[in-house]
């Protein structure tokens, strides 16, 4: 579930420090270079006691390689079996992808402030996904669709550079059949493609919403939320409805080490998830 709790923290790791050995299950090819990995945490009692909220991350650890900041993109409905879609770019993914079901790594989370459950519910949501970043939203969009009821609207704006580049596409069926509009956009298309072709922020000024009562949650490039900031703002969502989820490196996610440092936030603990508005300036400096 989306936590309702004040804080809008999010579950929280009892010992963050303590990896927690968990076996793959199933790998699932998305498309060329990235794949979900279906997890289970071997202890019993470990598997019983995780929680996670929607927009939380977990630190997947590969011993004598390193750790690396996944987010964790299945149903928290069902929090025993943890999916995570990965990109092969470095040393721990690289070493993912060289794994197969029933192989085990080491796993510790959940971390990060989640999406913002109370702020989203009775709006119109549009989720904006460019890329692998529609894996951090996943598991808000399994919550909007059990219950599309509680929402004004929700629409899912998914941008890849290729229709080759487009994941989780099985899904859009159920997605649509539970009332959610779902238009994924390339930035070029091929003979297979009859959708629309352009950028994620095209599509603002077709979107059907009152911008009083509407809010985005977006992943994606650092130009990418920018534009879509922007965009949102062209059709009158404020700035304070617009929630980014920022990648930076990250080695301890409880924030001692500092390499995740943006600005006077860390994004391990003060993030992912961020309102626009707080974070504008920062994102406005190029490799901050
Ligand atoms: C909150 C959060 C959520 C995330 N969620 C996801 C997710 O769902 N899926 C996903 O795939 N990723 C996700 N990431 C990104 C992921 O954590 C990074 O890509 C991570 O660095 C991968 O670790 P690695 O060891 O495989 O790569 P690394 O070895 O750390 O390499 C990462 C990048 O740095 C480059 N690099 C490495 N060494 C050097 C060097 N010496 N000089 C120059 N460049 C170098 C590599 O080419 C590569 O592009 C997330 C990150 C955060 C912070």
């Amino acid at each position: 579930m989306l936590p309702d709790a004040a804080d809008g923290l999010g579950p929280r790791a009892a010992d963050p420090w303590r990896s927690h050995p968990a076996r793959i299950l199933r790998i699932t090819p998305e498309v060329p270079g990235v794949r979900t990995y279906d997890l289970e945490f071997t202890d019993p009692r470990v598997r019983a006691a995780y929680r996670f909220a929607a927009g939380q991350f977990n630190m997947l650890y590969l011993p004598g390689i390193g750790e690396a900041a996944i987010s964790i993109s299945s149903d928290a409905a069902t929090p025993a079996l943890l999916a995570h879609t990965v990109r092969a770019v470095g040393n721990v993914t690289d070493a993912l992808a060289r794994l197969e079901p029933g192989d085990e790594i080491l796993l510790r989370g959940p971390f990060g402030r989640p999406w913002p459950a109370e702020r989203l519910r009775g709006r119109h949501v549009v989720v904006v996904g460019g890329g692998l970043g529609l894996a951090s939203q996943r598991t808000a969009i399994y919550e909007f669709a059990r219950h599309r009821d509680r929402y004004a609207g929700v629409t899912v704006l998914h941008g890849a550079k290729l229709p080759a580049g487009l994941f989780y596409t099985a899904e859009y069926a159920a997605w649509r059949a539970a009332g959610i509009d779902v238009r994924p956009v390339v930035d070029e298309g091929d003979a297979s493609w009859s959708g629309h072709v352009g950028l994620v922020t095209d599509l603002f000024a077709g979107l059907t919403l009152d911008p009083a009562n509407a809010a985005v949650i977006c992943c994606g490039p650092d130009p990418m939320m920018n534009a879509v900031a922007r965009a949102a703002a062209g059709v009158g969502i404020a700035g304070h409805d617009v929630f980014v989820s920022l990648e930076r490196n990250m080695a301890c996610a409880v924030r001692h080490c500092g390499l995740c440092q943006f600005g006077p936030h860390f994004v391990c603990q003060d993030g992912p998830v961020f309102a626009y508005d707080s974070i504008a300036e920062f994102l406005a400096v190029p490799h901050l």
